[in-house]
């Protein structure tokens, strides 16, 4: 078995030190299991929001009175802080993302939490107050509607047991 051939892990590409943040910044993780992953050629980075054409930086964005399995279904939006509609734009991220996960057959994903798109245990709840709620952004809905794993930056050791778990 080739390291290329080993199990692909989808992060947020935030998480790997990308500026995609909507302020332009990042969120670096260091950690021991992220750089052993990074050796093997495991991760597959994403920034659903840049991936469907948001700039850097862009506008603070919540869901607004929902989650991310709210947004898929129709039933609430993804507002930025002015009140622009971008719900598309996040539903077009998370396909993105959906489909990097088919091309790599990846079923383990680490996300950044909170937010409207990556979040996947508690994201902000729309008023900008930075007041948090049990839930997930779009991203994470979808990818987690669709099997994958999902886990934050919170959980690398449980993903990485995940992703062993799936064999190499
Ligand atoms: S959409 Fe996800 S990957 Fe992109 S900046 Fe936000 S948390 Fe990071």
């Amino acid at each position: 078995m080739e390291i290329g051939d080993l199990r692909k892990v989808l992060m947020s590409a935030c998480l790997r030190g990308k500026k995609v943040r909507y302020d332009g910044g990042t969120l670096v993780v260091a950690d021991q299991i992220v750089e052993r992953w990074r050796l093997e050629g495991r991760i597959v980075s994403v920034c659903p929001e840049v991936e469907a054409g948001m700039s850097i930086p862009r506008p603070p964005a919540e869901i607004f009175n929902g989650s991310g399995e709210s947004v898929l279904n129709g039933e609430v939006d993804v507002i930025e802080k002015e009140g622009g509609k971008v719900t598309n734009e996040f539903l077009a991220g998370a396909s993105i993302a959906l489909s990097l996960c088919h091309k790599f057959d990846i079923s383990v994903a680490v996300l950044a939490d909170f937010s409207p798109s990556c979040g996947s245990s508690s994201i902000y709840d729309g008023s900008f107050s930075g007041q948090k709620v049990p839930g997930m952004g779009v991203t994470a809905a979808l990818l987690r509607e669709h099997g994958v794993l999902v886990f934050n930056q919170y959980e690398i050791a449980e993903a990485d047991k995940a992703l062993i778990g799936e064999s190499v």
